[in-house]
């Protein structure tokens, strides 16, 4: 606390994201980062980046990759909005959309970033409750609301909701309704198709999972071009320029190679089957997960325990100490070595 700092900053409760140890080898379960390199495309971009191109400012509208990005999802350009990864389109969309006249609604398990949001501007907001089995439930999503956002699959449960669900949600509201699809990629539809009609609806995405560029920091949102004029407005009063020259070049590169990511994203699944079936076997009750993460609690062992325990050994994974989920775990999925890896270790903590 500082008396230089104003109000806002002392009330602030900022996000703490997962452990990102330096130096020492980890095996890293613990923010859900992609266990495989990016495409060798993205390679070859940075190869042949062409350095002296660094001298001038970049493109503000990212006008190439927006185009790539736009044609990839079958939209228009001017429906596509791009940050500084995902994080920074939700923060400008939480700014740009979210009434302060009524609660923004959200899960009360989810995405922990989104009350630090709104924290930072100042915005109401009420959660709903999952149901027992972690599930969201729409009924309560109807009340007067201020917007709505639900991570789908949401985090850290997993769990899918399905398009006609977002339907419904949709249909029910006036305000506008954020999809966070972080981790659609593994085995969740996507409500991109939902776009045309539905001039409320914003699904942000980003290639931090997926395309295993999570370093690289590119997120982006699609909507109506109304929603995206908004977001360009914001994002026009904070920072020209979020996304640089290199990282539009690896975006682009690594959007052009489908076969790769399809064959990655294939491999955390099924890896995600094998690595369900060895916890359940070892005593844990295992989410349903459609994503790259496995959301876990142990029959008798606490998650505490195990998370310290596990980090002993030298495997980080991920726990809240938040109500609700303070006796789980989320464990990314790895590669098939760091799941067995990560099984042999439980099996001395379990046994
Ligand atoms: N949404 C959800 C649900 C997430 O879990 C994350 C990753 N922490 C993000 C968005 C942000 O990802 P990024 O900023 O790397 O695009």
């Amino acid at each position: 606390m500082s008396q230089y700092w104003t109000d806002i900053v002392h009330q602030l409760n900022p996000y703490v994201p997962g452990e990102q140890p330096q130096g020492m080898q980890y095996i890293k379960l613990n923010t859900n980062e992609n266990p495989y390199p990016p495409s060798p495309a993205v390679s070859k971009a940075v190869e042949s980046f062409r350095v002296e191109t660094l001298r001038s400012y970049p493109d503000p509208e990212s006008t190439d990759l927006a185009n790539a990005l736009a044609s990839y999802h079958g939209l228009e350009a001017n429906q596509v909005f791009i940050g500084n990864g995902s994080d920074e389109v939700l923060a400008h969309s939480f700014q740009t959309f979210f009434k302060r006249s009524k609660p923004l609604l959200f899960p009360d398990i989810s995405y922990s970033f989104y009350p630090v949001y709104c924290g930072l501007y100042q915005i109401n907001f009420k959660t709903i409750a999952l149901d027992d089995n972690f599930c969201v439930t729409l009924e309560e999503y109807a009340q007067p609301n201020g917007g709505i956002i639900i991570p789908n699959p949401n985090a850290p449960t997993g769990i899918a909701l399905s398009l006609d669900s977002i339907e419904t949600l949709l249909e029910n509201t006036h305000s506008v309704v954020i999809i966070d699809e972080a981790y659609v990629s593994f085995g969740t539809e996507s409500a991109v198709r939902l776009i045309n009609q539905y001039p409320n609806l914003l699904v942000v995405q980003t290639l931090s999972k997926s395309r295993s560029l999570a370093g690289l920091r590119v997120g982006y949102a699609m909507g109506h071009a109304d929603l995206i004029k908004g977001l360009k407005r914001v994002k026009n009063s904070f920072n020209s320029y979020p996304i640089d020259s290199i990282a539009s070049a690896i975006a682009i590169a690594s959007i052009g190679d489908e076969a790769y990511y399809q064959q990655c994203s294939e491999q955390v699944m099924a890896s995600r089957g094998w690595l369900t079936k060895a916890l359940s076997d070892l005593g844990f009750h295992v989410l349903p997960s459609s994503s790259n993460f496995l959301f876990v609690q142990h029959q008798s062992v606490l998650a505490l325990t195990l998370y310290s325990e596990l980090r002993e050994r030298g495997i980080l994974v991920r726990h809240f100490k938040a109500k609700r989920i303070d006796n789980h775990l989320r464990i990314s999925i790895g590669t098939d070595e760091e799941c067995q890896a990560l099984v042999d270790a439980l099996k001395t903590l379990v046994g």
